[in-house]
């Protein structure tokens, strides 16, 4: 069975029951987090300001000769679209539709003129996500099981954000906390930095685990002053802590804190660093994000080149998705899924979408039933993507 056509969408879901309103607003709409632009007096105060606002997701549509489609979900609007639409799909189509690894090399490589990484891995991530819906459709099979099988019967999920009162009041056992200040706020930052993790730590107590998310705010220095600073609130691990271009960087920190837990990934890109990072043991865990890094065959690789090294992977986000949680399910080294924790007053029951996040009980998810990844998206709401 051949690739007959590859084309952007974007899913238009009718409008259901209102949602619950949010009892107040989440600490999203309001908090400082500390980032890569904080150095921008400009910038500092809000993430949203910098980062790019029209941008959409991307849904692909890969579409074999017997009829069959499958879908991908990726992100960063036209540019990515445009990358897909004029490049790969012309180039893809006429391929056989289960050489799902001879695809994803075929964009991989064509895309070498002007960089694999970042839009572009994002674009490979659209149309491989898609290739593998398809896959289980052909096959009438979820996923995981063309993974080899579900390795686990619940994922253990975490909840990300900053309310930490509602994530322990619905059931979550860990909870990940957004950092507020970095380098340019000197000490009275690390003071406010410990100030959050001292409260979030009183309020969920010692039988839920703390991780911190530093959104490639820090530089070495930084991290190692905050980490010994931290290091009596038991953090589970400390996240994204240098840019992720600084791969040295990473041994460094590993160097000088190596009692502490590290995490990093999800602006990596390809299977390449994160090969680097587990040879040299510069982190203890691995976060690609499926949607960016290059897909679920990207995160496959990464899987076994973490296996072999003996990291766990935990993917970017992947909890919140049909497609991470396949993953999730099958791998021996993926013990947990990252949520982004429901608003104050919302319940996870009233948090999904037909796509993802999956109903959270007791802290734990499992993917939805179905062929592929099981996405439960009518033919009628998909629509050609404005370019
Ligand atoms: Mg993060």
């Amino acid at each position: 069975m051949k690739i007959q056509s590859i084309r952007c969408v974007q899913i238009r879901v009718p409008e259901g029951k209102p949602r619950p309103k949010p009892t107040r607003p989440p600490w999203s709409d309001e908090a400082e987090v500390a980032n890569p632009m904080s150095k921008f007096p400009r910038y500092k105060r809000y993430r949203p300001s910098w980062l790019p606002d029209r941008w959409s997701s991307v849904w692909v549509q890969v579409t074999a000769e017997d009829g069959t489609y499958g879908l991908g979900m990726t992100s960063f609007g036209r540019a990515c679209a445009a990358i897909i639409e004029d490049h790969f799909a012309p180039r893809l189509v006429g391929e056989e539709c289960l050489a799902i690894e001879k695809c994803w090399d075929m964009m991989f490589r064509m895309s070498k003129p002007y960089g694999t990484v970042g839009i572009a891995s994002s674009a490979i991530s659209g149309v491989d996500l898609a290739l593998w819906d398809l896959a289980g459709k052909l096959q009438r099979k979820p996923v995981y099981e063309l993974l080899g099988g579900a390795a686990r019967d619940r994922i253990f999920a975490y909840a990300t954000g900053n309310d930490v009162d509602w994530q322990k009041e619905i059931g979550f056992r860990a909870v990940k906390l957004a950092c507020p200040y970095g380098p340019t706020d000197g000490l009275r930052g690390l003071e406010e930095n410990e100030r959050l993790v001292a409260r979030a730590r009183e309020t969920v107590g010692d039988e839920i685990e703390i991780m911190l998310d530093c959104y490639m705010a820090f530089d070495v220095e930084y991290t190692v002053r905050l980490a010994e600073r931290l290091r009596r609130y038991r953090l589970k691990w400390m996240e994204e802590y240098l840019i992720p271009e600084d791969l040295d960087g990473h041994v460094a920190v590993r160097e000088r804190i190596p009692w502490q837990t590290l995490a990093t990934g999800e602006h990596m890109y390809t299977p390449f660093p994160f090969a680097f990072l587990a040879q040299r043991r510069a982190v203890d865990i691995l976060q690609p994000d499926i949607h960016w890094v290059g897909g679920l065959t990207a995160c496959r690789k990464i899987c076994a080149i973490a296996e072999a090294a003996g990291l766990e992977v935990i993917l970017h986000g992947g909890g919140l998705t049909q497609f991470g949680l396949h993953l999730t399910a099958a791998m021996p080294n993926t013990p947990w899924a990252e949520y982004w924790g429901p608003p104050p007053g919302i319940r996870p029951e009233d948090y999904t979408t037909p796509w993802g996040p999956a109903v959270m009980q007791d802290s734990c998810l499992f993917p939805t039933p179905g062929d592929g990844f099981g996405l439960q998206i009518e033919e009628s709401w998909i629509e050609p993507f404005p370019m």
